[in-house]
């Protein structure tokens, strides 16, 4: 008789939870630049409330339900949590490291509930290092070879070994992400070069080039760094603002914005360019000066309308390394040892314009 209601209560049980399936929760969390999301990944949808209480500033997230269960809890570093039972079902009170403003949706297939945290003005939480992304642009390359120096040389080559070494320190320092331009001997138009940068939404932007002097004047010497023009730059913003492919790429306009905010977008990308490049110049000029005084004469910083200084958003830079047609610099500038020195010059230029601390490569 007990054996024979004990089987009918099992059978009851078993009925029950295949009737009323248990709503299986299980939290994880990402962390992005302007805010900590959690997400708890549901078996089936949920009713459910999240309200932040202060003092001391914690989060609550109630699941409403009577068979909820807890399976899983990842949180960031720093967070802690209890989970409450209820008769109504769980409350998860989280305590985060710092305060935020809370909000929360949910999503179906799966179902999720996400709770976004985002920063409160009164604190900064710290983001996830972001690598820094650095535009390598060897001039010429391909059927272009750029100048013809002394005894045949051709610029593409120094430029790309030069673009090489920097790629190299930029890498191996392991806080960059390094995108080249050519990495290759082959041709790329010159607006695509500015492209890649804006596309990329780089950080910053290096063209390498090395000068050459009419055949009356093979003494011709020094390095020179470039900026982009006040001239140009009003020039290019016009041209910006009336092509579609260029709104899209740099201000992601797919048609909707009017002219004046497209204006106004353009404006403010253009800005940091003027800006950002010629500061950038002066820290590059600064190591040039510092690192190759010996070796090469540096003639100053100047402003151009080269196509590749053409990148809105991003600062931009060009650099003469030195005169392929001047034999003393054209030896120099075929050699591996001169060539790593430039490309050092402009790395350490890189770390100081990023307030990176110089590392020490073995
Ligand atoms: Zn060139």
């Amino acid at each position: 008789m007990f054996q024979k209601s004990l089987i009918t209560f099992s059978i009851f049980i078993l009925l029950v939870s295949l009737a009323f399936p248990k709503t299986i929760v299980k939290v994880r969390y990402g962390i992005h630049k302007d805010k900590i999301r959690l997400v708890l990944d549901l078996s089936k949808p949920v009713k459910y409330r999240v309200f932040p209480i202060k003092k001391p500033y914690r989060v609550v997230i109630d699941i409403f339900g009577k068979r909820v269960k807890i399976v899983k809890i990842r949180l960031p570093k720093g967070f802690k949590y209890k989970i409450g039972n209820h008769k109504w079902g769980k409350r998860i009170v989280i305590k985060p490291y710092g305060r935020f403003k809370v909000r929360s949706f949910t999503l179906k297939n799966p179902p999720r509930l996400v709770v976004d945290l985002t920063k409160d003005k009164k604190f900064r939480f710290k983001p996830k290092f972001t690598k820094k992304v650095i535009v390598i642009d060897a001039g010429h390359g391909g059927k272009d070879p750029g100048a013809i120096g002394w005894r045949g040389i051709k610029e593409k080559w120094v430029n790309l070994q030069i673009a090489r070494y920097l790629a190299y320190y930029l890498r191996k320092d392991g806080r960059f992400k390094v995108i080249m331009t050519r990495w290759g001997d082959y041709y790329v138009p010159l607006k695509k070069r500015a492209q890649i940068a804006i596309k990329n939404k780089a950080h910053l932007f290096v063209s390498i080039h090395a000068d050459a002097a009419p055949r009356k004047n093979p003494y011709a010497r020094g390095t020179q760094i470039f900026a982009l023009s006040y001239r140009s730059a009003v020039k290019k913003k016009r041209e910006i603002v009336r092509d579609k492919y260029y709104a899209q790429l740099l201000i992601n306009d797919g048609g909707a914005y009017y002219r004046n905010t497209r204006m106004i977008l353009t404006d403010l990308a253009f800005r940091v360019t003027l800006e950002e490049s010629v500061e950038f110049a002066k820290i590059l000029a600064m190591e040039l000066k510092r690192n190759l005084r010996r070796e090469v004469h540096f003639k100053g910083i100047k402003r151009a309308g080269f196509a590749v200084l053409k990148t809105p958003g991003t600062p931009s830079v060009l650099i003469e390394v030195g005169f392929i047609t001047n034999p003393r610099e054209a030896r120099k500038l075929m050699s591996s040892r001169f060539q790593k020195r430039v490309a050092y010059s402009i790395y350490r230029a890189i770390l100081k314009y990023f307030n990176l601390k110089e590392k020490k490569f073995s």
